[in-house]
């Protein structure tokens, strides 16, 4: 058994262990036969936990105890070194044995081919580690503006965030776009800051921006020993010692942790002193509890005060959202990240702590929410499952809201990245990777059976009831209608030959069953494909997995944005129709005026004068708002639809045996006739993010 690790190790040549299943004689024979390919692949150490040797204790590892398990999301401005630092999380925690680096396209989260090429992540992939007895599930979240969406139904999953910052460059514009999603999401972060050693770090400059543009409280957890090309380590303000980091250490394993002296450090020892009685001020100021303590037993010195003290408060305030740690290191040269997991295990909640008032409905029931879908060429569409409550089983059948249908989990994963362990079931809290869900989408909300939903539904329209709400209560039991924005950016795609067109149409199907927030459409003129996505980039990387996955070679035509246009003030205008067909006479005479609307709308808002309104027949008012609807199909600029204005009618003359398709001309023309006048009053914009709708439920 004392080769288990290496058995462990060859994720190329076994995608997933049956660790539990497998007798220690067949685990023997299988080593003899993977020791051979150890050296070829990338070298994974042993599955967290197993160092001991000892295969009891698997079951711990597979199922933590709840207030072990942090689910943590990195969240950063791209470039700023969220990759780095998570290859360097992964490396510290053991479970590979080395250093990945971003620069030669050779890391495990980054780990679909183009990523690798271009550098940034751009799929974000759940990784399962062990740290110090901790269960960490760390989601590397996209930093690309095109794929925000990404980043929100990740928030979701995450019951708590690390923001890294480039320390030179402070908050830049991406981390802010994430911390209002964070804000949305109520997600308690801690900050690090990295690249302390490159030339123009400035710790005191990110703290300040920190302060400035997230206007988040910051609490100095540490101060940094030297800046840019001096940087050596980091003080602890908590446990007043300073860290450093051997200078002549290649992968910043081995750091040495002392107090600091009033004899070798003085002025050191002062100006942490300092931070420490700041910092403790500043937690009593946002936590009773700990304010009483601080003023009750140690107001006389906080020298006294120890250190888990402070650290339960900090917790405490972290967790409320009142303030956040920051921390700082720098990833490339290895210094500064144990102590970011220390910090991760110490601040950050565990699921229990978190507060998700739909788990009151479910009793206990399974409930879950499928965060990712990932296909796989061997096992099928591979369901990245965030579990709230119950617990979920190989074999097991599950009922799918969203979709209303019921299928069966077959097979039961932890994701350590690339590599995955079969285990035969999960609890509440975990992640879990599930192989065998095939109508399962992005964002569908899992239960065990209808039933269950039923009564879960039953449960919230009684509390519903009792607080007089009026929402619809089959909606709250989603965990997660991620919000869809309209894509913006679209062109035809064509397959190789009509021949394959059956072959794209399934890619694409897959392709959208993992991204919703790409959308395929048929030109009903020319019969062609369109893709439409988030921006350029996100249909470049679909028409590369097109080729990659599924082998096929695809032309996109030329990408064209999905302008809308709108009104910026008000216009009026008029317009007559008189026209005589055979012996009736038709004669319209409207006014009517349009401006811009404060809100988002795709159809245009009409409002009718009183005097209009009076007596409008209800067949005149379908004709007025299709014509109406119709003139905003094509704007006057570049005729594209327009949206976000609103329309009245201020006096409308109907002659009598008038025909409504002619009062739908007429009041169409008008419209246009507005909209020319005053051309400049029109303005094209492509309207990312618009009309963002979610998955609706299909009845429970
Ligand atoms: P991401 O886009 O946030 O995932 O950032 P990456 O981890 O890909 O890093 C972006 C670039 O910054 C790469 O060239 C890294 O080598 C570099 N980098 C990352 N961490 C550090 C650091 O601590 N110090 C310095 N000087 N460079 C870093
Ligand atoms: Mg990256």
């Amino acid at each position: 058994m004392s080769n288990l690790r290496i058995f462990a190790v060859n994720h190329k040549k076994i995608s997933s262990l049956h660790i539990n299943n497998m007798c220690s004689s067949k685990i023997r024979a299988s080593l003899k036969r993977l020791r051979l390919h150890v050296l070829l692949g990338r070298n994974y150490s042993s599955l967290p936990g197993l160092i001991g040797n000892d295969i009891k204790s698997l079951h711990s590892i597979i199922n933590p105890p709840i207030a072990k398990i942090r689910n943590i999301g990195i969240m950063a401005h791209i470039d700023a070194g969220k990759t780095t630092t998570t290859e360097r999380i992964l490396y510290y925690s053991g479970y590979t044995r080395s250093l990945g680096d971003v620069d030669d396209g050779d890391t495990v989260t980054d780990f679909m081919a183009q990523e690798r090429e271009r550098g940034i992540t751009i799929q974000s992939a759940a990784v399962t580690f062990d740290w110090k007895g901790y269960r960490i599930n760390l989601i590397d979240t996209p930093g690309h503006v095109d794929f925000t969406l990404e980043v929100e139904r990740c928030l979701r999953v995450l019951d708590g965030a690390v923001a890294v910052f480039d320390a030179s460059a402070g908050v830049e514009a991406q981390t802010l776009t994430v911390w209002r999603q964070a804000d949305k999401h109520k997600i308690p972060r801690i900050c690090f800051l990295n690249k302390m050693d490159k030339i123009g770090a400035s710790f005191n400059y990110a703290v300040e921006s920190i302060r400035e543009k997230l206007k988040a409280k910051p609490l100095l957890l540490q101060l940094p020993i030297g800046e840019g090309k001096t940087f050596k380590g980091v003080v602890d303000v908590v446990s007043k010692e300073k860290l450093l980091w051997n200078p002549n250490s290649d992968d910043g394993k081995d750091f040495e942790r002392k107090p600091l002296l009033e004899m070798s450090d003085p002025e050191l020892l002062k100006e942490i002193t300092e931070a420490r009685n700041a910092l403790i001020e500043q937690v009593a100021d946002l936590d009773d509890e700990f304010a009483d303590l601080v003023l009750g037993e140690f107001s006389e010195n906080f020298d006294l005060l120890p250190a888990e003290k402070l650290q339960t408060a900090v917790h405490r305030v972290t967790l409320a959202q009142t303030a956040v740690p920051v921390l700082c290191g720098s990833a490339l040269k290895n210094k500064g990240v144990q102590p970011l997991l220390d910090a991760i295990t110490m601040y950050l909640p565990s699921p229990e702590e978190r507060n998700y008032e739909f788990l009151q409905w479910y009793k206990g029931d399974l409930c879950a929410l499928a965060f990712k879908v990932l296909h796989d060429k061997q096992r099928g569409p591979l369901v990245f499952l965030r579990i709230y409550s119950g617990m979920i089983k190989r074999q097991l059948a599950i009922h799918n809201i969203n979709g209303n249908c019921t299928e069966r989990i077959s097979r039961l994963l932890l994701p350590f990245a690339d590599q995955h362990v079969e285990i035969p079931s999960l609890t509440a809290g975990n992640i879990a990777l599930t192989v065998g869900l095939k109508n399962t989408a992005t964002g569908d909300t899992i239960v065990s059976s209808k039933s269950s939903a039923l009564a879960a539904c039953r449960r919230a329209e009684r509390e519903g009831e009792k607080k007089h709400r009026q929402s619809n209560e089959a909606e709250r039991l989603l965990l997660a209608g991620v919000e869809i924005p309209e894509p913006v950016f679209f062109c035809t795609i064509e397959p190789p030959s009509v021949a394959k067109q059956p072959d794209l149409d399934h890619a694409l199907k897959c392709l959208q069953r993992e991204d919703p927030s790409l959308k395929v459409k048929l030109d009903p003129d020319s019969g062609q494909t369109i893709l439409c996505g988030m921006g350029e980039l996100h249909i470049e990387i679909i028409h590369d997995r097109i080729k990659r996955e599924y082998g096929l070679e695809t032309y996109l035509g030329p990408l064209q944005v999905a302008y809308r246009e709108t009104i910026l003030n008000s216009v009026r205008a008029t317009d007559t129709l008189d026209r005589t067909l055979g012996d009736r006479r038709h004669l319209v005479t409207v006014e009517l005026e349009a401006k811009s609307l404060e809100t988002s709308s795709l159809l245009p808002v009409i409002e009718y004068a009183a005097s209009v309104a009076e007596d409008l027949s209800q067949a005149s008012r379908e004709a007025i708002e299709n014509g109406l609807h119709s003139a905003c199909l094509q704007g006057p600029l570049l005729g594209s639809p327009i949206q976000d204005v609103a329309i009245t009618l201020h006096s409308l003359v109907i002659h009598p045996g008038t025909s409504t398709a002619m009062i739908s001309a007429c009041v169409s023309r008008c419209l246009q006739k507005a909209g020319e006048v005053s051309e400049l009053a029109f303005k094209s914009k492509p309207i990312s993010g618009y009309g963002a709708r979610k998955r609706p439920p299909k009845s429970v």
